[in-house]
């Protein structure tokens, strides 16, 4: 956890830490190597790229998510003035603002990276497979991978808990066959040093798990998705190549999209999460486009509030699309008429109509709540940040304030602050940057007195 300032002053550090390479941390660290100041761009996953690499089409404009978010993967990339260091994690910080010492560790990949030239041979030959986490449980990826095809670094990974040779000691089928040479099983976690004048944190958010909400069905349906499960589905780089179909492969006729899943619910979250109502008409018109079904949207009310957005709900209310105002109460597969025989039935209290309906549908969706990431905690720990009462990240004041923290020379951006859309979380990354560069650029710390008299007066 990092320190207060000392009282003496001296050089602040010039570089730049920035933890997370989703949208958020890409964008803030794009700023800061634009001004010449060097960036250490930290990142858990064995790419860059976040959430929104997940999605497919993007509100309100429905341009596609890795047409705008893949430049920015290659630019941090091959940034000069950006140290990239992907599948590694901030173990400790110590120092203060303009001078905090960072311990970062690399995680052993297994391939060694400058010798690996990203061909791809030893995916092709590996012969053991996990679940995909990036297309969530729904495809399958190999024990040694690259997350999905554009990732950056295009570097794999070797998963210890499923790679036969380091569970068994029997295999070595990835070494076998690169042509680089580039497979290493000697290679062990190393731990980075660095020291940078400023942090920004953009480690994003989690999503609910909705299991837990027996109503919604969600693990004993198999055609109960979640909205991130169906990013993918309707992904030409998803499981199922773009083809948003039911686990038997079929076409749906009917789905219906439950919005407020664990968010505006007084047993979960308390919290709109802000960007559920948009991505729920966003899916509507996605799949009546793929599968010409019907689709209804359960809503509570809608929120749509952002620039455009009204005009494309608007847009889609004039596309055939249900809506109907209410809470759901229940999905079943208990069917009492004909139409309902083996289809989901989505049991909800119609408020405008004032009563009980049920819709008969093929495939549910759930829209579930953004919520702090399960780590959030510690991250918390480490980097000395307060949480709110929902467990994001606290901003020093709401309005005025909104990328610092209570720790001096450490800002926020992105989801880890608060639940929010794209648009939202590149402003914030941006001033986050501006906020970070302020601090680097002044070169110089004065005395605690100093810092507090300009402070004061403003002078
Ligand atoms: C289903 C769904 C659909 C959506 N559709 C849209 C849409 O159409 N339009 C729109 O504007 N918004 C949409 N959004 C919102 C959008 O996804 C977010 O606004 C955006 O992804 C937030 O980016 P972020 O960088 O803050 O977080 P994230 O995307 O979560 O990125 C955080 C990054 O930090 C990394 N990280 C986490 N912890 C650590 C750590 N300790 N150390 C290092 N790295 C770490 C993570 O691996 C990740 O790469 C949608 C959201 C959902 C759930």
């Amino acid at each position: 956890m990092a320190e207060k300032a000392g009282e003496s002053g001296g050089r602040i550090k010039p570089d730049v830490l920035v933890v997370g390479a989703g949208i958020a941390g890409m964008q803030a660290a794009l700023e800061v190597a634009d001004a010449e100041h060097h960036v250490y761009l930290v990142e858990k996953s064995p790419t860059v790229g976040g959430r929104m690499l997940q999605l497919d089409k993007t509100f309100p404009t429905l341009d596609c998510a890795s047409c705008i978010g893949t430049p920015k993967m290659s630019q941090v990339g091959s940034n000069r003035f950006i140290n990239l260091m992907t599948y590694s994690e901030v173990d400790e910080i110590s120092g203060h603002v303009g001078d905090f010492k960072v311990k970062i560790r690399k995680k052993a990949r297994f391939v060694d990276e400058h010798k690996c030239t990203g061909c791809g041979v030893c995916q092709e030959k590996c012969p053991w497979r996990a679940d995909s986490e990036w297309n969530l449980g729904l495809g399958k990826r190999k024990a040694i991978y690259t997350p999905f095809a554009q990732a950056v670094p295009n570097i794999p990974v070797i998963d210890k808990n499923v790679c036969a040779f380091l569970q068994t000691g029997k295999c070595r089928a990835c070494e076998k066959f690169c042509p680089a040479g580039a497979i290493d099983f000697n290679q062990t976690d190393t731990i980075v040093e660095v020291e940078v004048g400023a942090i920004i944190v953009t480690t994003g958010f989690d999503l609910l798990d909705p299991t837990p909400m027996i109503q919604y069905g969600y693990g004993k349906f198999e055609n109960v998705f979640t909205s991130l499960e169906v990013e993918r589905l309707i992904s030409s780089t998803g499981p199922t190549e773009g083809h948003v179909v039911l686990k038997d492969g079929s076409t749906p006729k009917g789905v219906a999209i439950i919005h407020c899943v664990g968010s505006r619910d007084e047993n979960y979250h308390e919290y709109c999460s802000r960007v559920c109502c948009m991505y729920g008409l966003k899916h509507a018109h996605l799949i009546k486009e793929k599968t010409g079904a019907d689709v209804y949207q359960m809503y509570i009310d809608m929120r749509c509030f952002g620039k455009g957005y009204e005009e494309f709900y608007k847009r889609i209310s004039e596309e055939d699309v249900h809506f109907i105002r209410g809470k759901v109460a229940q999905v079943t597969d208990i069917a009492i008429t004909d139409e309902e025989k083996d289809r989901l039935v989505v049991v909800c209290e119609d408020t405008l109509l004032g009563t009980l309906i049920r819709v008969p549908v093929d495939m549910v969706v759930l829209s579930i709540a953004m919520e702090p990431r399960t780590d959030a905690d510690q991250i918390a720990k480490i980097f000395g940040l307060k949480q709110d009462k929902d467990g994001f990240f606290e901003e020093e004041h709401y309005k005025l304030d909104p990328m610092s923290t209570g720790t001096e020379g450490i800002f926020l951006a992105g989801c880890c602050q608060g639940p929010k859309d794209i648009p939202d979380t590149v402003a914030q990354a941006i001033g986050a940057a501006a906020k970070a560069l302020a601090l680097v650029a002044r070169g110089e710390i004065g005395t605690r007195a100093e810092a507090e008299a300009v402070a004061v007066g403003g002078n």
